[in-house]
C-alpha cells in the first residue's frame, strides 16, 4: 500500500453521540516535535469560531503503538513529542452545529467542513493528503451514502472509501454530506451538476422539473457570462432544509446551503413564491463565487493560516458585486421580467437607504473590520455600520451604469469580470489592495478614480437619480407605507408615522423593540432595544397590526403616552411622533423604455 504524506480517516460509530472519530497519520513528522493546529475560522465567513472547542480526547502514538506526549501550545495548536517514525493522532469532534460553517451528526445525517475535522500539519500544509471515509455498521444498516466533490481515489457504490486533496487548503474546501438525502441531477453547458436535499421534505410534492429548469438557466447564464474555460467539471449544491434557516457558503466546486423547506418550489404553486426566488438568488450567489472570490480573490485570502484573521478592503467587490449579480442573473436567465427585476433592485437598494449607519462607516472599513463589526452586529448596527454586501451591490450598480453610459453600451461590469477571470482567476493571481479599482478604470476606459474615492472611502449617498437618468429609469425615495414595507412599488397612498424601530411580537402579546433608529420617535422618547411596550395611551398593544392601526390616526408632532418594561422595571415615556423618513427606494421605468434598452440587455 502506498504511503501518503498525510492521511485522515473519518468514521462514525454512534451518530446519537454526535461524534466524528478522526485519525490523522503523518508519515514524516518534524523530528524536533510536530505541531498540528485546527482552524479558528472557515474561509468565506469572517468570524473567529475556535473550532477546537469541539475537539475531544486528542491522543498521539507512534507507528508501533507507543503513546506520545501531546500538549497544547495555543488554543488551537498542539505539539507532539519528537518521534522518528510516522505519528498517528486520534481524536473526536463533537458535531452539533447545523449550519453551513461547522459540522453536524445525528441519526438522520452527517455533514462536515474540513475546517472542523482536519488538523493542519504545520510545515506540511502544502503536502498531498488523503481522506478515507469509513463505512460503519450504522452507515451500512441505514444505507447512508456520501455527497461530496472531494476528488475520489477508490470508493464503493455509496461513496465510502478514499479521497484525495492537493494540499490542506484544498482539503478544507469540499464539505461532505452523508445520509439518505434526495438527489436532483442536471447538466449545465454539458457539465454535470447535482443538488442534494437533506431534511424532511415531501419530495414528490416538490416541482423538481421547475427547480432543475431554473437552476440550469442560472448556471448556464453565469457560465456564459464568464465564458470558457469553465472553472469546474462538476458542481454540487448541498442543501439542508429546516423550518426557517437561511444561509450559504461557497466552495471550490460546491456550495453548502441551508433554507426553509417552504423556499422550495411545489407542484401546487401557481407562480414562483418570494421564498423560492430568494432561494434561487442564494444559488446564483454562491455559484457566482466559483469565479468571484474562489478563483478571482484578494491576495490576502490566498493560503491563510486560519489561525489569525485576514484583512482586506475588497469585500465590497467580492460580496457586493456578487450580490448585485445574484438578483440580476434571475432577470438575465429569464426568470424575472424587467419590471420585477427593477422592483427587486429597489428593495435591495432600500436595505442601504434604511440604515443611517451608512453615514458613519465606509464600505472599505466595513470590509476591513468585518471580523468585529459586520460579523458581530449588535442592536445598534443600523445606526453604526454599513454592509459591504448591500452598499457593495449599490457600488456595483453605479459602476455598471457609469461604464455602460460612458462607453455607450460597448462595455459593462461584465467586461471587467471577464478580464479578472482571464488575467487573475485563471492564473491564480491574488489581487492587491486597490488593484481592482485601477483595473476598472483601465479596462473600461472611464476614469473612475474619484468615483472610488467617494464610494469606497466616503459615506455620502451615490447620486442614483443622475446615474439612472440616461437609462430612462427614475430613482426616487418615499416613506414607508407600513411596517412591513421593504421598498419598491406600493399601492398605498398613505405614509403613516412609525416608531422608527424594529419590533417583534412576543409570546405574551406585547411588542419588543429589537433595533431603534437614531433621531426617530422611539429613540427620542428614550426607548431602547430590548424594551417591551405594554400600552400606548393606556391601551394594551398586542400586535404589530394593532400598533399600526393606532398610529394611522395620528400626525407628526402628536404625543402618546407609552408604558413599557425595561428588564423587569415598569417605565413610562411620552412618544412625540416624528415625520416619516423617506428611506424606501422606488425605481420607475419610463413607459417608452424598451427591453432592448442599453441597460442589461437580454442576449
Ligand atoms: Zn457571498
Amino acid at each position: 500500500m502506498d504511503k501518503v504524506a498525510i492521511k485522515y480517516q473519518v468514521s462514525l460509530e454512534n451518530p446519537e453521540n454526535h461524534l466524528f472519530s478522526v485519525t490523522c497519520t503523518i508519515q514524516t513528522p518534524d523530528l524536533l516535535g510536530q505541531e498540528v493546529a485546527l482552524a479558528k475560522w472557515i474561509p468565506g465567513s469572517y468570524l473567529i469560531r475556535d473550532f477546537s472547542k469541539h475537539l475531544i480526547n486528542l491522543q498521539a502514538r507512534s507507528e508501533n503503538g507507543q503513546a506520545l506526549n501531546i500538549w497544547p501550545v495555543s488554543t488551537a495548536s498542539w505539539r507532539i513529542e519528537p518521534c522518528a517514525s510516522a505519528i498517528i493522532i486520534d481524536y473526536q469532534v463533537y458535531a452539533w452545529d447545523l449550519s453551513v460553517r461547522g459540522a453536524h451528526l445525528d441519526q438522520t445525517h452527517g455533514f462536515f467542513n474540513g475546517t472542523s475535522l482536519f488538523l493542519a500539519v504545520e510545515g506540511q500544509r502544502e503536502a498531498h493528503c488523503e481522506v478515507e471515509l469509513l463505512a460503519s455498521e450504522w452507515t451500512r444498516q441505514n444505507s447512508w451514502k456520501i455527497a461530496t466533490t472531494l476528488p475520489s481515489r477508490s470508493v464503493d457504490a455509496n461513496g465510502f472509501g478514499r479521497y484525495q486533496a492537493n494540499h490542506f487548503w484544498d482539503l478544507i474546501d469540499y464539505p461532505v454530506e452523508m445520509g439518505t438525502y434526495q438527489t436532483l441531477a442536471f447538466e449545465a453547458a454539458g457539465i454535470p451538476h447535482r443538488m442534494t436535499i437533506t431534511g424532511q421534505v415531501a419530495i414528490e410534492q416538490v416541482d423538481q422539473k421547475r427547480l432543475i429548469e431554473d437552476l440550469t438557466r442560472i448556471c448556464e447564464t453565469e457560465l456564459s457570462l464568464f465564458s470558457e474555460p469553465y472553472p469546474i467539471d462538476q458542481y454540487l449544491f448541498q442543501v439542508t432544509v429546516t423550518e426557517s434557516d437561511y444561509g450559504g457558503l461557497e466552495h471550490l466546486n460546491s456550495t453548502a446551503l441551508i433554507c426553509s423547506r417552504n423556499d422550495l418550489p411545489y407542484l401546487n404553486d401557481e407562480k414562483r413564491t418570494a421564498g423560492y426566488l430568494q432561494f434561487l438568488e442564494l444559488c446564483a450567489h454562491e455559484y457566482f463565487h466559483l469565479w468571484n472570490v474562489k478563483r478571482i480573490q484578494p491576495k490576502a485570502f490566498q493560503y491563510p493560516s486560519l489561525l489569525e484573521p485576514v484583512h482586506t478592503n475588497q469585500l465590497w467587490w467580492f460580496e457586493g458585486i456578487t450580490s448585485y449579480y445574484d438578483g440580476q442573473l434571475l432577470y438575465r436567465a429569464g426568470i424575472l421580467d424587467r419590471d420585477d427585476y427593477l422592483n427587486q433592485l429597489a428593495i435591495e437598494m432600500t436595505r442601504v437607504y434604511r440604515m443611517p449607519g451608512r453615514f458613519k462607516q465606509s464600505v472599505a472599513e466595513s470590509s476591513y473590520l468585518t471580523w468585529t463589526k459586520f460579523y458581530q452586529q449588535d442592536e445598534n448596527a443600523p445606526n453604526a455600520i454599513v454592509s459591504y454586501y448591500t452598499k457593495g451591490s449599490l457600488i456595483a450598480l453605479a459602476l455598471d451604469l457609469r461604464i455602460q453610459a460612458e462607453t455607450n453600451g460597448q462595455k459593462s461590469l461584465d467586461t471587467i469580470l471577464r478580464y479578472l477571470w482571464q488575467q487573475y482567476g485563471q492564473t491564480a493571481t491574488g489581487l492587491e489592495e486597490g488593484e481592482i479599482e485601477r483595473i476598472c478604470s483601465q479596462v473600461s476606459g472611464v476614469d473612475l478614480t474619484r468615483f472610488f474615492e467617494e464610494a469606497l472611502y466616503g459615506t455620502e449617498d451615490i447620486d442614483f437619480e443622475r446615474l439612472f437618468a440616461p437609462f430612462d429609469i427614475q430613482f426616487a425615495l418615499r416613506p414607508a407605507a407600513n411596517i412591513k414595507d421593504l421598498g419598491g412599488k406600493t399601492t398605498s397612498q398613505q405614509s403613516p408615522c412609525n416608531l422608527g424601530a424594529n419590533l417583534l411580537q412576543t409570546e405574551h402579546q406585547t411588542l419588543t423593540l429589537t433595533h431603534v433608529w437614531q433621531s426617530q420617535t422611539a429613540a427620542l422618547a428614550g426607548l431602547a432595544a430590548g424594551d417591551e411596550i405594554i400600552a400606548i395611551n393606556d391601551l394594551k398593544i398586542k400586535t404589530l397590526d394593532a400598533l399600526e392601526t393606532l398610529l394611522a390616526r395620528y400626525q407628526p408632532g402628536d404625543q402618546l403616552r407609552c408604558h413599557f418594561f425595561r428588564r423587569d422595571e415598569l417605565m413610562q415615556t411620552q412618544l412625540i411622533l416624528t415625520p416619516p423618513v423617506s428611506d424606501r427606494v422606488i425605481l420607475t421605468a419610463s413607459p417608452t423604455l424598451k427591453t432592448e434598452s442599453l441597460l442589461w440587455p437580454i442576449k
